[in-house]
């Protein structure tokens, strides 16, 4: 990398609000010879941020989004909506972003969709014998911004949002993630697989063993009988996962 891309990269991940950049312990030329022809190239021992910076907490990522305007859906919304849960959980879930309740009130999932998601949890939990509220969960989406229409968020939206809940993940560190639909499955996991491939099975999010199930909205509609008996299925697993 020349000094101009470098320059370019450190401001990208300013405009994301990470402050601080560190060397890497071990230069990369240690582990990975270049090239000869790559021989002229400046020697730049310094290594992009990794995804939290060091003493991240959730309170920083909140302040670093500030009054967000990194992309265009801050335009239309009310409320950035950040999290809401216990900022321990050990379980986490990730939705795919603030809907118009989310965006009037501040806080995911309080729609009809995140009725049900309350129902789910803390219902499965009951059934289940795990004694947990959604309170003791934490709840999140890939963007925080509403947006307009309830349109799925843009690849760019999900990148340039997508580092603050990666930050948000790194920070809670919970023994496992469940990603609702196929945003937030894409956002964590990348690919272009939609929820049916994916469920049913474990994957992970660096080294956090995540589920993918469907989304409550989609589990919304009359005729999904058979995808609610399935995220029924999904959810038990991650439960029993989790506090077992
Ligand atoms: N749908 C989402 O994906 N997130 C919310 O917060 C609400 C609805």
């Amino acid at each position: 990398m020349n000094t101009d891309e470098l320059r370019q990269r450190i401001e990208y991940f300013k405009d994301l609000g990470v402050k601080e950049l560190y060397k890497r312990e071990a230069p990369v030329a240690a582990t990975a010879p270049a090239p000869a022809a790559a021989a002229a190239e400046p020697i730049v021992n310094i290594a992009l941020p990794s995804l939290a910076p060091s003493g991240d907490t959730l309170v920083q990522i909140s302040q670093d989004i500030g009054d967000c305007s990194r992309c265009g859906l801050h335009k239309g919304r009310n409320k950035i909506v950040f999290g809401d849960g216990n900022p321990q959980a050990q379980l986490v879930f990730v939705g795919e972003g603030p809907g118009a309740d989310e965006d009037a009130q501040g806080i995911p999932f309080v729609g009809r969709a995140g009725q049900l998601l309350t129902q789910m949890i803390e219902g499965t939990a009951k059934k289940e014998g795990i004694p947990l509220a959604r309170a003791d969960v934490y709840i999140c989406n890939v963007v925080k911004c509403r947006p307009p229409e309830n349109r799925t968020p843009e690849p760019e939206e999900m990148e340039i949002c997508g580092q603050f809940l990666f930050r948000q993940l790194q920070v809670i560190r919970p023994k496992a993630i469940c990603a609702l639909g196929s945003t937030a499955a894409k956002a964590l996991l990348g690919g272009k697989d939609g929820v049916t491939r994916l469920r049913g099975k474990w994957h992970k999010w660096h080294d956090i063993p995540l589920i993918v199930t469907y989304h409550p909205s989609y589990l919304l509609r009359a005729y999904n009988v058979e995808a609610k008996r399935e995220a029924w299925e999904d959810l038990k697993k991650v439960l029993h996962f989790v506090y077992d």
